[in-house]
């Protein structure tokens, strides 16, 4: 593949348009000779280089991928790869991934390494769980995991081995968002950007940092000027510039912009007095709660003019319902997060976008067949992050990752000792790595099973070399949605290293745990039971062919929009004012507070991410690489001149915690009053060349908050010093 055929098939928009740089790392396939038809295969798979599982294709030849191109049937990712997802060849062929299973041999952190065998790996990692277990009893265990259609074996052999402590990626990410819908509306909605009319997003920079099909819905819908967006961010980003108007907001200040919009469709009654009627509960109490959040009042908090909140207030009750308060991801940014989205989800539901067309729609599932294995009993420890005290709202399954570091380093409400991680690097995604150290260093046992050697791998006792996603059989996922989506990953080619899959590592370890019974199957037994449960003649014959597949009838609006319809929250309405907040201790309906400033001298630190990168797991990859090599500090004029900054000039950057250095960029896309950088550089494992000590990773300045009702990491709480370096 040359280099403007790699373009070409990169998606448009933002990350097209940055796919400008040379791209050396591509030589090697321009020397490739013709190929018989024979020796080339298509075949349909699914991308893992983000959450987002579109549709692909992998051209083999000769037993080689030499391409991922898109899968036009795929009604979610409707032919279109990323750069991400292009750029999925160079972890497979990446010489530095892991090869073999390596037992360290030095300090942590050291980077000396000896290989080993399967077998002494598991019996390795195996014996120290054992021991643990035998002094800390099985809670003195943590499973710590991210999304793969995989992750249920992981879990599983936490939860067989007796341990309450499974910890996922949402804490990190969608955890306010996915509490604060959840008692709203009793379940999560996916937002309906291709046919909203109106669309206001708060700091969700989905142009730039997450590019997918909605977000291709999104550039469609405001380049052709067939939606209005609106964007509120401290920052002018790349969705800023597409937008039809950006409000620089005065950071964690959000709700009272909802709350004044609130305000003002309940008080110029612009609001659906038929589906609120019908459909919804607490409405009395939301208007008298709203009476004094005047726009005049917000102004004075998110230095957004009055009039501008009103009129905004105005066009999107007008323009309902087709018109979102999109939601976002990596929503839990302050302390507050979970109040704001409630809020968010709350004036979503007044002017009746429920269920809609270009509105919030509910999520449509497909139900899979399941094979039938032995159950484990349930673990009976408490949790070490005491959800039940802590975070009693929250989905238990998937922790507080922050309050659980806290207390795992405090040795309350009992010790820890052995971490189990897969596909994640908490090295990178937890604030405070100095925390994060001393939680490892405090362990008796690290173990990692990953593709590559992640910044948490480099600090492992063990790791367990994982075949990527294109050498190995995943079970089969429904990606659920407005149009809910079945997809399919079997290998393409054979692993190109002593690595195993998933489930075979789990059957390892649990083998030498004395948990075999529990995973007595085959994945090809697994898949084949999934299979099953779909409605077609041949159904995995067909998922062969295809690689995705989907209900023929498309989107379906409307199907909970009957009297007799209950929602999934205790009084079986949308919960404007819950009760359920107000039994567990919480405000039962959004109350805004005010957000600490910046001390004078200081900056609020926010964060953001890069459509090369996904989370700090691709800053690695050749080809990403090459988009975005360096990270840079964002300073406003005003602000660096202060400090005596120059444009390009290497500046220190401190908070409570740590400091870093950076390359100051002087712009004026950012308000005077915070400091901006991407997430995902400064690795401190050496494996990864192109990013080791490449600037500074952010997780070392982030000081440690949480969102109150959902415990999802608060990652926009940090305030910083900057001088000249
Ligand atoms: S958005 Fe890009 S990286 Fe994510 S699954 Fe799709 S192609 Fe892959």
């Amino acid at each position: 593949m040359d280099r403007r055929r790699f373009l070409t098939f990169a998606a448009g928009g933002a990350a097209g348009a940055a796919l400008a740089s040379s791209v050396s790392c591509v030589q090697p396939f321009l020397k490739k000779q013709p190929v018989a038809a024979a020796a080339r295969q298509d075949i349909p798979t699914t991308c893992e280089m983000c959450v987002n599982k579109c549709s692909i294709i992998a051209v083999v030849e000769n037993g080689k991928i030499s391409k991922l191109n898109p899968n036009p049937e795929s009604p979610r990712s409707r032919g279109m790869v990323c750069a991400r997802g292009n750029a999925g060849l160079q972890q497979v062929y990446d010489p530095a991934r892991l090869k073999k299973p390596l037992i360290r041999a030095g300090a942590r952190g050291e980077g000396k390494w000896r290989t080993a065998s399967w077998e002494e790996a598991f019996d390795f990692a195996a014996g120290k769980l054992a021991k643990v277990k035998e002094q800390y009893g099985p809670q003195g265990s943590m499973w710590s995991s991210t999304e793969s259609f995989a992750e249920t074996f992981f879990k599983s052999l936490g939860l067989a081995f007796g341990s309450p402590n499974v910890e996922r990626h949402p804490t990190l990410c969608l955890a306010s968002v996915n509490l604060a819908y959840s008692l709203t509306f009793g379940t999560v909605p996916s937002f309906d950007l291709a046919n909203a009319r109106y669309i206001i997003m708060s700091g969700a920079n989905r142009l730039e940092s997450f590019i997918m099909p909605d977000t291709v819905d999104l550039i469609g819908s405001t380049t052709e000027r067939k939606a209005r967006l609106i964007y509120l961010d401290p920052r002018f980003t790349v969705t800023a510039s597409k937008a039809d108007e950006w409000f620089p907001i005065k950071p964690g200040t959000d709700l009272a912009f909802v709350l004044a919009m609130l305000n003002v469709i309940i008080g110029e009654q612009r609001y659906n007095k038929e589906f609120v009627a019908n459909y919804t509960s607490g409405f009395d109490q939301l208007a008298e709660h709203v009476k004094s959040h005047t726009p005049e009042w917000a102004e004075i908090e998110t230095e957004i003019h009055a009039n501008d909140i009103r009129r905004v207030a105005r066009e999107f009750a007008d323009a309902a319902p087709r018109a979102v308060y999109y939601a976002g991801r990596r929503s839990s940014w302050y302390r507050e997060d979970f109040q704001f989205r409630r809020a968010q989800a709350i004036l979503n539901a007044i002017v009746g976008n429920w269920d809609r067309q270009g509105g919030m729609v509910p999520n449509a599932k497909i139900a899979l067949g399941e094979l039938l294995f032995l159950p484990w009993d349930d673990p009976t420890a408490p949790r070490v992050d005491e959800m039940d005290k802590n975070f009693p709202l929250a989905a238990k399954g998937d922790g507080a990752y922050l309050k659980m570091r806290e207390n795992v380093l405090a040795g309350v409400p009992y010790p820890v000792k052995a971490w189990m991680v897969h596909k994640q690097d908490p090295m990178n995604a937890l604030p405070e790595q100095a925390k994060t150290v001393r939680m490892i260093e405090q362990m008796d046992f690290l173990g990692v099973i990953d593709v590559q050697m992640s910044d948490t791998a480099w600090y492992a006792d063990v790791v367990f070399p994982e075949s990527s996603y294109l050498e190995r059989q995943d079970p089969i996922e429904v990606l659920p949605g407005i149009v809910p989506v079945v997809v399919y990953r079997p290998p393409v080619i054979k692993p190109l290293h002593d690595t195993k899959s998933t489930l075979e590592i789990v059957q390892g370890l649990a083998k030498r745990l004395g948990l075999s019974q529990y995973f007595d199957y085959t994945i090809d037994k697994w898949v084949d039971a999934q299979a099953k449960g779909l409605p077609l003649d041949t159904p995995l014959e067909y998922l062969k062919h295809h690689g995705v597949w989907s209900p023929p009838d498309g989107a379906k609006y409307g199907a909970t929009l009957n009297p007799d319809h209950r929602f999934v929250t205790k009084s079986g309405k949308i919960e404007l004012y819950s009760e359920r907040l107000q039994e567990a201790g919480y405000d039962p309906l959004p109350v805004y507070h005010t957000p600490m400033q910046p001390p004078t001298g200081t900056f609020r630190l926010i964060l953001g991410r890069r459509a090369y990168f996904t989370q700090a797991n691709t800053t690695n990859n050749p080809w990403l690489n090459t988009f975005a090599p360096e990270n840079v500090l964002w300073m406003h004029p005003r602000a660096a001149r202060q400090a005596g900054i120059d444009d390009g000039q290497m500046v220190e950057v401190a908070s409570s915690v740590g400091s870093l250095r950076l390359k100051a960029r002087v712009t004026q896309e950012i308000r005077p009053d915070c400091v901006f950088t991407m997430h995902g550089y400064g690795k401190r494992s050496q494996w990864q060349r192109l990013a080791a000590g490449r600037n500074a990773s952010d997780a070392e300045i982030i000081e440690t908050a949480w969102d109150k009702v959902s415990g999802g990491g608060a990652f926009h709480e940090t305030f910083v010093k900057v001088r000249k370096a």
